[in-house]
């Protein structure tokens, strides 16, 4: 195989940089390295944020329609790529094709909502706030915003970022996640050909000292961030050490509680999609079912054992499998080692997916589904996140119970209940301590009109991603509070309604 060179895309064009470091990208299903990628050092940062600053004062006087033409354009460019966008994507990542489709799609949607930029933009108006006084707002663009984004959906997260943000007229800086670092440099050149200005969409690869350049940058006024906890937590204390905005979204361990009461068919078939789908690395994955009551357990054992006995894994483009490799072979010996622990700990295992070879691939990353049942609250393998093919049961006796469980764990991304009862679900809706909540539904990832973001371990910051908040979080306030002294147009002999002024006191309006 022949290993190709991923450059960076500063301003506007490929380019290799200067540093001499590079990562490996790997092609998941076989093993096999596929492609080198330069991990930028200072230097390429700072000529990366320089031109982003260059390119970002033209860019943020085009009146926003015009601005939204461009993001409308982009859209029409991608729709005869969306094939070449999922393959590319497949074979960095690893999720089949079909996943990687919906990836894609999920960050066309964040992108169709910036479109509405002219109208999001809108400030505030209030005329007569006093006698001839009227308050306006208007949100203006930060300047330099950078994204740091997962693995794990690679193009979809980098679109959450980077459409809002440039949609707002700042320009954007991604350091993508230098496992599967194509598909984001491919969208790049497309908002280019879409009539984007070189320098407001800039692609920078690389590891920690990457992302610290820019931590570091005096003229990187906000940092997006997703990824796991630990680097989410750095990531956000450090950027706003240095007095920058930030909002950093981490880790999950998402909790399925099934009632007594719910359709057991239709719980099977939504958590072992959502529990292995994408080989379980998604954020909003279910990686912890809890039935309520040990007969509603037994029973669900039962159907989900026959149903991941059935599951079938291998090379993510054959369009058979239902989920493809881990990201990495670090990935899979971590999920081993957390298969171990629980085994330790006491877990029952009812299906072990560990050590799985796929025939014709036998170097890819493959782990096979795992099903534990009776995980211990105190085991390592329920308090942490696992990422990947992984599905632990936790048994509750009462609703409450099954209630604390997601509310009291130090993640606070998604949740779901199962059931018929309307009242259980809302008040389960009203008192769950997490951010994203699903009622008979699996992966609660909410519409791009909507905002993203969990709660506790899950996310650092004020402001979620995506929606209305994303439009807060790129732009800041400026409020305008006017008076224009009457001139030839007052009427002769009409009064006078400026307030009589004392130039010493706080102004009022009584
Ligand atoms: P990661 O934290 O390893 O990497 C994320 C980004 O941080 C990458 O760009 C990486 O290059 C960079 N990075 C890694 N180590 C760093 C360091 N020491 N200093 C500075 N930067 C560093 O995460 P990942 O493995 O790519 O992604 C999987 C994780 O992301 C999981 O924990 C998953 O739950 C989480 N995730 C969360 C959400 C969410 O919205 N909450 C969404 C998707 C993924």
């Amino acid at each position: 195989m022949t290993v190709r060179d991923i450059p960076h895309f500063i301003p506007g064009k490929p380019t290799a940089g200067s540093s001499t470091r590079t990562a490996d990208v790997h092609h998941p299903s076989s093993g096999e390295v596929q492609a080198r990628v330069p991990l930028a050092n200072s230097t390429d940062v700072d000529e990366a944020v320089r031109s982003a600053a260059t390119a970002q004062a033209e860019w943020s006087a085009w009146n926003p329609q015009r601005r939204a033409r461009v993001l409308a354009r982009f859209l029409e460019l991608v729709e005869p790529e969306r094939e070449n966008l999922a393959k590319l994507l497949s074979a960095e990542h690893g999720k089949t094709i079909a996943d990687a489709h919906g990836d894609l799609q999920r960050g066309l949607e964040v992108v169709e909502f910036a479109c509405g930029i002219p109208h999001l933009l809108k400030g505030e108006h209030t005329t007569d706030a006093g006698a001839g006084i009227d308050v306006y707002s208007m949100r203006q663009p930060l300047g330099v915003v950078a994204g740091i984004t997962p693995f794990n959906f690679p193009a979809m997260i980098p679109l959450w970022k980077a459409a809002p943000a440039i949609a707002c007229g700042n320009s954007f800086i991604l350091k993508p996640s230098e496992r599967d670092p194509s598909v984001p440099v491919r969208l790049a050149e497309l908002f280019l050909e879409a009539g984007l200005p070189p320098g407001v969409f800039n692609v920078v690869h690389g590891d920690k000292e990457a992302v610290d350049a820019l931590l570091h940058h005096e003229q990187i006024a906000a940092v997006g961030f997703v990824g796991s906890t630990p680097i989410a937590r750095y990531i956000y204390s450090t950027a706003t050490a240095n007095g920058k905005r930030a909002h950093c979204f981490g880790g999950a361990k998402n909790h399925a509680i099934v009632m007594p009461d719910a359709d057991l068919d239709q719980v099977v078939d939504a958590v072992v999609g959502a529990g292995y789908g994408s080989a379980g690395e998604r954020c909003m994955a279910i990686s912890v079912v809890v039935p309520v009551g040990e007969a509603t357990a037994d029973a669900l054992v039962a159907r989900l054992a026959e149903r991941v006995k059935s599951l079938s894994v291998g090379p993510s483009d054959d369009p058979s499998v239902d989920f493809g490799p881990l990201v990495s072979a670090d990935a899979v010996a971590r999920v081993d080692d957390y298969i171990d622990i629980a085994a330790n700990d006491g877990a029952d295992i009812v299906i072990d997916g560990r050590g799985l070879v796929v025939e014709g691939h036998e170097n890819g990353f493959f782990t096979g589904p795992t099903l534990l049942d009776r995980v211990p609250t105190t085991s390592r393998s329920y308090t942490e996140e696992i990422f990947g093919p992984v599905l632990s049961v936790v048994r509750a006796e009462t609703y409450e119970d099954a209630l604390r469980l997601p509310s009291e764990h130090e993640f606070g991304n998604g949740v779901a209940i199962f059931t018929r009862d309307g009242g259980a679900a809302r008040d389960f809706a009203a008192r769950v301590q997490v951010g994203m909540v699903g009622i008979n539904v699996p992966i609660p990832v909410p519409v791009a009109y909507h905002t993203f973001g969990g709660w506790k371990a899950s996310m650092f910051g004020d402001l979620n991603q995506h929606g209305p908040d994303a439009v807060r979080f790129y732009t800041r306030t400026k409020t305008v509070t006017e008076r224009w002294p009457s001139g030839g147009i007052r009427q002769a002999g009409a009064e006078s309604t400026a307030p009589a002024t004392d130039h010493f006191s706080i102004p009022t309006m009584r």
